[in-house]
């Protein structure tokens, strides 16, 4: 495991531990709910373009089913070893069980750096790990999604491999193309998750009045959504950034006509209509709301104390080492952690679905209404168990979900 991996695997780990504490688990139970329940790993050769064979190695860990099927993404990474694929898994157990929805959790992954393939052998790749595992997925059973390196394309093909041996399966994947039964909304509904928790943080911490100044480091598929839905509900938008860099305007940046220009071909770099910032200078901006929606491990104990805003919300998985989490609240800033902040993602996964076992199609305000409507219950209950038991944000995250799960677990009689 590289350094992320490992610093994703110990932060879960120490949140679930904290949780076991804290509600005073036994160790019995504790092994239930922190052991994966079912892991397979499997060789996956492949035709490639220049006539040779080439042996890949795709796993699935299915970390827990106790609240419903197992969930979760599928990454295409160098790194995606059993070990990174299994942390990753843990993470998807607690982020459905805090957001009250019917799913465990899971992960994949594939040890391949997807940009070196061409489509062809990426296809054979695909229908090889779907035919591998398609024993163990299923509409009740586990139902991937796309994670880094795969995409709606991705779950196309999964979904069409799966097809051909148990008959037409819509539902066995989310974060598919509409055309073939994805849900309206899914590629937004992270950066909205995010923005519609992080607005509501800011009003109950009376940050910034009605339009509170938000800085959104990371302008991809989850930055980008956050940054439009905080405008949408009144929010300026003072900063954003890409790898490259960053782009500040403290009046607020005119976000619509910086996404044009980037539909055309531009860059942030060379964007309009504010000062060119560079990543480390954006972290520490004088705002309200910062949104690391980038990479893992950007707020450390470096910064930490250098950052002004009073409320992070985290977009990106693991944005605050364990280390600048202490940090941050010591000096009192709120942390909006990323097993809440991120998980309108899986909330519109469970949506489309819904809609795949239902054969109902859903308009894009039902979907945004409905996840407007769970977001807003699973943060009212975090920041309740927070205020009530004094602890942050991210423990009593996670002292909900470890709840909900220990109950579960209980209830299906798993101990007895
Ligand atoms: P993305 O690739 O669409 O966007 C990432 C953005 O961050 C890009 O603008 C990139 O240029 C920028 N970036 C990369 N490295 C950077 C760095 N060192 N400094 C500053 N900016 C940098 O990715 P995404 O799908 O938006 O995911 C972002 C984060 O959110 C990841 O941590 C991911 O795990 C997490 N996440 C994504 C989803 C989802 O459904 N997409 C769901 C939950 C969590």
């Amino acid at each position: 495991m590289d350094e992320e991996d490992l610093q994703m695997l110990d932060g879960t780990i120490a949140s679930v531990n904290g949780a076991v504490a804290e509600l005073g688990i036994r160790d019995d139970m504790r092994a239930v709910i922190i052991e994966p329940w079912r892991e397979l790993s499997a060789a996956l050769p492949v035709r490639m373009d220049d006539g040779t064979v080439k042996v890949f190695h795709g796993h699935r860990s299915q970390h827990n089913a106790t609240r419903g099927p197992f969930k979760g993404g599928i990454r295409f990474h160098p790194a995606a070893d059993l070990a990174h694929t299994r942390a990753l898994g843990m993470l998807m157990t607690f982020k459905s069980a805090l957001v009250n929805i019917p799913f465990g959790g899971a992960k994949g992954g594939i040890q391949v750096n997807p940009r070196e393939l061409s489509e062809r052998e990426l296809i054979a790749l695909t229908r090889r790990y779907t035919r591998s595992i398609h024993l163990i997925l299923g509409v009740s059973r586990d139902i991937p999604a796309p994670d880094l390196g795969t995409n709606a394309q991705t779950m196309a093909w999964i979904m069409d491999e799966y097809s051909a041996i148990h008959g037409y399966t819509p539902g066995i994947v989310t974060g598919k193309p509409i055309e073939l039964g994805g849900s309206e909304g899914r590629s937004e509904s992270p950066g909205r998750g995010a923005a519609i928790v992080g607005r509501l943080a800011a009003q109950d911490l009376e940050i910034g009045g009605d339009s509170p100044r938000v800085v959104v480091q990371g302008y991809g598929q989850v930055g980008s959504s956050a940054a439009r839905k905080f405008v949408e509900d009144g929010a300026r938008v003072v900063a954003i950034s890409d790898i490259a860099g960053g782009l500040y305007n403290s009046n607020g940046l005119d976000i619509h006509a910086i996404d044009r220009f980037l539909e055309e071909g531009g860059s942030i770099a060379d964007s309009r209509g504010g000062d060119q910032i560079s990543n480390a200078e954006l972290m520490e901006l004088d705002t309200d709301v910062l949104v690391p929606a980038a990479i893992e491990g950007v707020i450390t104990s470096e910064n930490a104390d250098s950052i002004k805003a009073q409320l992070i919300v985290e977009g990106a998985n693991q944005p605050t080492t364990i280390a600048a989490d202490r940090m941050l609240a010591d000096r009192g800033v709120t942390v909006v952690p990323d097993v809440l902040a991120n998980a309108g993602g899986v909330v519109v996964s469970y949506f489309e679905w819904a809609q795949n076992i239902q054969q109902f199609k859903w308009k894009l305000d039902r979907v945004n209404d409905e996840l407007e409507s769970i977001m807003t219950a699973a943060y009212r209950a975090t920041r309740e168990h927070m205020q009530s038991h004094g602890v942050t944000m991210r423990a009593a995250a996670y002292n909900i979900a470890v709840k909900r799960l220990t109950e579960a677990t209980e209830m299906r009689g798993f101990l007895k």
